[in-house]
Parts: structure tokens; C-alpha cells; sequence
């Protein structure tokens, strides 16, 4: 059993109405629980695979999910990189290991099956590229129509091909991010499709179970979360179902939620530093990193409060440093993930050695999507083969050997 809530005022709504918005106030809504009603066994969980539907209890649907399998990512130590910025205890929770390849897979699973129990044949999304890419795919499963709209030309090639062979109907829009999400939510609004942005609270469920995995996975809470940060809807997510775990005692603290952005688009590092109580909206964001390339973040409001009751912190990148991580992370640890995703982690780096993280925490970086979706600027970065004929002597004295 749950309803919606909206977070500034309270004012709650059925589980069965199709709201976004307070009609109040016009804050976001959050799913609430009768938690006190709710009997968790962890044995039961513990006895379902590592996935989002093992925690369904604290979850919305009622009926069979539409899946494909998504969370039970890998949560892999960095030895390597570790050891070179003294933190003995540094994860990458890889989230890139999801059916589409971006923790958006969660958030669309729980979504795309609300939209089924509510009747909705068409489901809409605007999209950095992400979110249309793990749209389209679960749309498929679900024999659902989804319609997507895309920043024209600033859409990684892997996003805009997983949305195309998928069925989705793709549409770019000669603007930004932000003017397409205005854009859908005024479609969803006058004909009827069902929204799937990080402004519906149903995503964000999904979304939570990161960290309920990453709890199970080290058998207790890190002492810090790092996430990258653009529309702010994760690190939101994550830090809900944290406190519901916790107001359900299956953990005892809350670990210091901590974002990165980009230095071209850093709208919350900004209300962060400058201790304001909102966030004051980058007109312009520009970043190599397009999955945060989002300069009026929708769960701003959240995030902050997410930050700043765990004592977390905020902080930004350049892009020369996140592909930097890019590679770090590809080249010492084996990890491949695209440029949004190596933020975190060069977050870790630049906070490590500004003296603002203590070496000795155990922290769990969030890295949201694979290298595979962006391969142009990879490729961009690297060496391209060396070309030779097919004669032994030609490859030995191109290896030098
Ligand atoms: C969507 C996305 C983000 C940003 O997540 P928010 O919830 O919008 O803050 C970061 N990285 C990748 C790869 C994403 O797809
Ligand atoms: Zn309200």
C-alpha cells in the first residue's frame, strides 16, 4: 500500500491518480509507505537474486513486473586506483552492467509497469539519452508506444541507436535538455501520455534499490555515496530508500550522500557551496559529459536535503578530468563506463586530495552507464590502430619488438 506526497507541503494523493505535480504548491511528490505496516523479511530477501525485484515489498507495483532483469550490478573494488589516492576501501558500483547499460533500467522497469496498472498506452520521456535508450527498451517488453525527445546533436551515438532499434519514436528537438523536458511534461499534460522523466515518482523507486544492494553487497552502509549529478534524481532516490531502510532498522546509519557535476553544468555544487536554499538555473550547461549536461536539475530540491542532512558535499570536475578517470578507470582497473560515470570517481580524487574526504572511509562510487553508449568520444581520446600490411615482418617492426 502506498500514496504520493508531495514534499513541500504534504499533501497526499491515491496511488491510482496520475499526478506529478502538487496541485498546491507544484512541488514533487514522493511514493510514501505505511511502513509501519510492512513486514520485511530479510531471510526472503536473501533468498531472491541480487536484482530490483528482491526488495518488491518496498517497491509499488502490486502485479508481476515488466523486467528484464535489471540491478544485481557488480560492485567492484578499486584496488588500483584506490591504492594510488590512499582509500583502502573504494568501490565502482557499475551500473553500466544494466539490460540497457544505465542504472536507468531501474527507474523504467518500476516505471513502465505503473503505467501498465494504470491503464497508459504511450509513455513519453525527454532525454539526455539515457533515459530514451532504457524508455524504448522496456516500452518493447511491454508492447507499450513510447515517444522520446532528444537535444538535437548532443545525444551520445549509443543512446540514440538503442532508442531507434528499439521501436521508440524519436523525435530531436533544436534545443537543450531542459527545453525538451518543458516540452514533454506540456504533451503528457494536453494529450494524455504517460511521463516517464525523473519527475515521476515511480522511477525514482527503482532507483533506490542501488543502494539497498550496495548494503546487502558489503553486508552493511559505506560510509559515503558519490554519484553524479544531473537531474539530481538518484542521488534522491538512493537517499530515500536509505532513510526507509533505516526507519525500518535494517540499518544503522546513513552514509554521507555526496554529488558530482560538471564543471560546465554545475547548478547544485553551486546552491551547495553558497549554502542557498535553491538552485539558481545554468542557462548555458556544456559538458563532455552529456547524461549531466542538465542545467535546471528537477530534483534539485530533494537533493539538497539529501546532501545536506548526511553531511555530505557537493563538488565539480573538469572535463579534462573526467576523461581523464575515463581512461584511469578503463586502463587500471578494467572498468569501462562513459563520461558521466567516471565523474564520480574524479569527484573521489579531487575531494581526497583537497583534504575534504578522510582516506580512511569506505566509499561506493556510482557508475551509471557503460563505456559502449558514447564510443565517439572514446575513440576521440585514443591512438586509432596501426594500420600495416599482412606480412610478419611489417607487424613485428610496427610492435618494435
Ligand atoms: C541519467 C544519468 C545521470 C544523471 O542522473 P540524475 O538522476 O539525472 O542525476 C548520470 N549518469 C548517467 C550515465 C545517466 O544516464
Ligand atoms: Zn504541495
Amino acid at each position: 500500500m502506498h500514496r504520493l506526497v508531495c514534499v513541500n507541503c504534504g499533501q497526499s494523493y491515491p496511488s491510482q491518480e496520475i499526478v506529478y505535480q502538487c496541485r498546491r504548491c507544484q512541488h514533487l511528490l514522493a511514493v510514501e509507505y505505511s511502513l509501519d505496516e510492512i513486514q520485511i523479511e530479510t531471510d526472503l530477501w536473501n533468498s531472491r537474486p541480487l536484482s530490483v525485484w528482491r526488495y518488491r515489498e518496498l517497491l509499488p507495483v502490486k502485479g508481476e513486473p515488466v523486467t528484464l532483469r535489471e540491478g544485481g550490478t557488480p560492485l567492484y573494488h578499486l584496488s588500483r586506483l584506490g591504492k594510488e589516492m590512499g582509500i583502502r576501501s573504494l568501490y565502482a558500483k557499475h551500473e553500466g552492467m544494466n539490460p540497457s547499460g544505465s542504472f536507468k533500467d531501474r527507474g523504467m522497469t518500476v516505471g513502465v509497469s505503473m503505467a501498465l496498472e494504470l491503464g497508459k498506452r504511450t509513455v513519453a520521456c525527454a532525454s539526455t539519452g539515457n533515459t530514451s535508450a532504457s524508455l524504448a527498451v522496456y516500452a518493447a517488453k511491454a508492447g507499450l508506444h513510447a515517444v522520446v525527445l532528444l537535444p538535437a546533436g548532443k545525444v551520445a551515438l549509443g543512446k540514440v541507436a538503442q532508442a531507434l532499434i528499439h521501436g521508440a519514436e524519436a523525435i530531436a528537438i533544436r534545443g537543450n535538455f531542459d527545453e525538451a523536458l518543458e516540452m514533454v511534461q506540456e504533451l503528457c499534460r494536453s494529450h494524455g501520455l504517460y511521463l516517464l522523466n525523473s519527475i515521476n515518482p515511480y522511477r525514482l523507486e527503482g532507483q533506490k534499490t542501488i543502494g539497498f544492494e550496495v548494503i546487502d553487497q558489503l553486508k552493511g552502509a559505506p560510509d559515503r555515496f558519490v554519484l553524479p549529478v544531473g537531474n539530481a534524481g538518484n542521488i534522491s532516490a538512493i537517499f530515500k530508500g536509505l532513510m526507509e531502510l533505516k526507519a525500518l532498522d535494517l540499518v544503522d546509519r546513513i552514509p554521507m550522500m555526496t554529488g558530482i557535476q560538471a564543471k560546465g553544468s554545475q547548478p547544485v555544487v553551486r546552491a551547495i557551496k553558497g549554502g542557498m536554499d535553491t538552485v539558481v538555473p545554468e542557462q548555458k550547461p556544456e559538458t563532455v559529459a552529456t547524461a549531466i549536461r542538465i542545467g535546471a536539475p528537477v530534483n534539485a530540491e530533494k537533493a539538497l536535503v539529501a546532501i545536506r542532512s548526511t553531511g555530505g558535499t557537493a563538488e565539480a570536475v573538469t572535463d579534462a578530468e573526467i576523461l581523464a578517470m575515463q581512461r584511469e578507470l578503463a586502463r587500471k582497473e578494467g572498468i569501462g563506463v562513459e563520461p558521466a560515470s567516471a565523474a564520480s570517481v574524479a569527484g573521489v580524487k579531487k575531494l581526497v586530495e583537497n583534504g575534504v574526504i578522510d582516506r580512511d572511509e569506505c566509499i561506493v562510487c556510482v557508475v551509471t552507464g557503460h563505456l559502449l553508449k558514447d564510443p565517439e568520444t572514446v575513440i576521440g581520446q585514443c591512438k586509432p590502430p596501426t594500420e600495416i600490411d599482412a606480412d610478419i615482418s611489417s607487424l613485428v617492426s610496427a610492435l618494435r619488438l
